[in-house]
């Protein structure tokens, strides 16, 4: 039989088997900090299926490889999830989920625990039908991703000592093959003020009002981001608010904004705390601006702290890494994929963002079912993921430069 033949015949023979993984991770809860029990299930069905090292490493990242070749591809899942958020929202059970014909529901479908599902029968295929040729297969399945995007990578390549020539993100891009994303930061700015009793407000100084001109400086800063042919426009908003005061009758002695900022190509952390920072309202009130840090223990006891900073990354479309990708996906289907971006984060942010190793992205499930109640996934999808994960090997492996 044709290679593409046999391999989509195998990943159509493990649509059974897809689906029960991934129902079964679905069934396990694992927001940011609590993916013990299903990490260990996924540990658990990468040794059933015949994986050649298994192992969880400090931070509590799984790492299962296939094959034995000089050439290390990784394949990543981030594995935690959001909350379910308001329960009446959801239709069903967001844990027990629920599947007929055609999709699985549940908290994590699209978001992404079928790109893991998908990912353990791929390394399968890859390994029964032989398509591992020089190279060796590291599939994640990582941990924290939705409270800091990136970080279990930085502790992968950092700590583990682990070096992909590439990797292929599986998180939802409606098996389109996904190229890069818009980078981020999460930039605080403080005012401080004097408080004093409320009855005479003028014996004190109100960081509430210092900030107000601050936040209308930074609406009207949002319109001037720079644009990006591939990437779109670089965008912020005011997301949070906080205050200190000694009572509801008495002058705030400070005052705290929190700004999601989306960096498109080619903007800096550097400048964009920059502009922040020569608003004429900032320097006016003497506000600080920083950026947050986040250092959250893994579920191992891990601390690992970091900026909250998230770098933007695109890779070229004739990169060996997205030719791979596409190359699998016409070999498999016979037409070219639709090559695209997300709008959302991911672990590129680090992976590529920070230490420059080439990104792809390819996954079942859809980016709108993210943290959106009643989320589901496409079981034909899964099956094409699968099929696509198994070629990637064989076709890097044969790649003309
Ligand atoms: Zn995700």
């Amino acid at each position: 039989m044709e290679l593409s033949k046999e391999i989509l015949s195998k990943a159509e023979g493990y649509r059974a088997s897809i689906s029960k993984f991934l129902r079964d991770i679905i069934a396990l809860p694992s927001q940011s900090s609590g993916e013990e029990a299903v990490i260990k299930r996924i540990a658990q069905e990468m040794e059933h299926v015949g994986f050649d090292k298994v192992e969880i490493d400090p931070m509590g990242n799984v790492l299962g490889y296939v094959g034995n070749g000089s050439k290390l591809i990784a394949m990543d899942a981030h594995i935690d999830t959001v909350d379910i958020g308001d329960p009446s929202l959801w239709k069903f059970d967001p844990y027990k989920g629920y599947e007929d014909e055609k999709v699985i529901g549940g908290r994590g479908a699209s978001d992404q625990k079928g790109g893991m599902a998908s990912m353990v029968y791929g390394a399968k295929i890859m390994k029964e039908l032989g398509l591992l040729g020089d190279c060796t297969v590291l599939i994640t399945g990582t941990v924290q991703e939705e409270d800091c995007d990136g970080l279990c990578w930085q502790y992968i390549i950092e700590e583990d000592k682990i070096r992909p020539e590439f990797v292929l993100l599986t998180e939802p891009t409606s098996c389109k093959v996904h190229r890069g994303q818009r980078g981020r930061m999460e930039i605080k700015v403080t005012t401080k003020g004097v408080s004093c009793h409320g009855s005479a407000p003028e014996r004190g100084d109100n960081a509430i009002y210092k900030m107000a001109p601050i936040i209308l400086e930074l609406r009207a800063l949002h319109e001037n981001l720079a644009y990006d042919e591939f990437l779109g426009k670089g965008s912020l908003t005011v997301s949070e608010i906080f205050f200190t005061s000694p009572s509801r009758c008495a002058v705030a002695d400070s005052c705290t904004i929190s700004i999601d900022r989306r960096l498109t190509h080619g903007e800096t952390w550097q400048e964009a705390l920059a502009q922040v920072r020569r608003l004429p309202a900032v320097k006016a009130s003497g506000a600080e601006v920083s950026l947050y840090s986040y250092s959250r223990p893994s579920w191992k006891g891990l601390v690992y702290p970091t900026d909250c900073y998230f770098p933007t990354w695109v890779v070229e479309e004739d990169h060996p890494a997205c030719r791979t990708v596409v190359e699998s996906y016409k070999k498999l289907f016979g037409e070219d994929p639709i090559v695209d971006k997300w709008t959302f984060s991911t672990n590129g942010v680090s992976i590529m963002g920070r230490y420059g190793i080439p990104c792809v992205g390819f996954g079942p499930g859809h980016e709108d079912q993210a943290h959106a109640p009643n989320e589901i996934t496409w079981k034909d999808e899964l099956v094409k993921a699968a099929a696509v994960y198994a070629a990637v090997p064989y076709v890097y492996s044969n790649l003309k430069s």
